[in-house]
């Protein structure tokens, strides 16, 4: 089994390695994930700090402040393409998060729980293996 998976931006000078198996794997359909990438929901890995290795110059921070918890959520960007390829979080500081879609096959990882579910596009239909949750 392939235990090392690799991803980076869009114009390719952030690239990233991740070792070993994410804690956690789930897609979000809060507010905050549909604005920043533009889309109806995120699909993210969490790893732990050490199964993360990150190389190119260094990323961008921008950091959000949730409406609900008050506490801090941090994206890490690419400064030329603007590509988020981490997302850390005031909460739980050692987990590292990747955005699903900049993995080079972002595939790899199964999506089986979705979470903020109330704010989900009236659309979406939940395969029906997974774990929904309306909160996180
Ligand atoms: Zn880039
Ligand atoms: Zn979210």
């Amino acid at each position: 089994m392939n235990t090392s998976n690799e991803g980076g931006c869009l114009c390719g000078a952030i690239r990233y390695q991740v070792s070993g198996e994410p804690a956690l794997v789930q897609a979000c359909h809060c507010k905050f994930c549909q604005k920043r990438t533009g889309s109806a929901f995120a699909t993210m890995a969490a790893f732990k700090e050490e199964q993360v290795v990150i190389s190119g110059p260094p990323l961008c921070e921008y950091k959000h402040q949730s409406d609900e918890s008050q506490r801090w959520v941090c994206c890490h960007f690419c400064g030329n393409c603007g590509t988020t390829v981490l997302i850390t979080l005031e909460r739980n500081p050692s987990v590292r998060v990747v955005p699903g879609g900049t993995l080079d096959n972002p595939g790899h990882f199964r999506i089986t729980r979705h979470i903020w579910t109330r704010s989900a596009h009236d659309w979406i239909v939940f395969p029906p293996d997974s774990q929904v949750r309306e909160k996180a």
